[in-house]
């Protein structure tokens, strides 16, 4: 699974899950310890324009602002 991150603060993550030939993107977002941690899975996409346009609806981001994590 590759997992992507923004490059801002991130709290904003993606992980990329290749499941019967295709990649299913998942949008997560992380909380901080001090706000009791946890994440919300706030949608999933089925291909990169899915996902560009999930990252519009629910976050400040685009698809630049994300790296691939370590
Ligand atoms: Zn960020």
């Amino acid at each position: 699974m590759r997992e992507f991150v923004c490059g801002c603060c991130g709290r904003w993550r993606v992980t990329a899950e290749l499941i019967r030939g295709r990649y299913r993107y998942r949008l997560v977002r992380r909380y901080r310890p001090e706000f009791g941690g946890g994440k919300d899975v706030l949608g999933e996409a089925g291909s990169i324009p899915e996902l560009a346009d999930l990252l519009t609806r629910r976050t400040p981001l685009t698809l630049a602002d994300l790296r691939e994590a370590a």
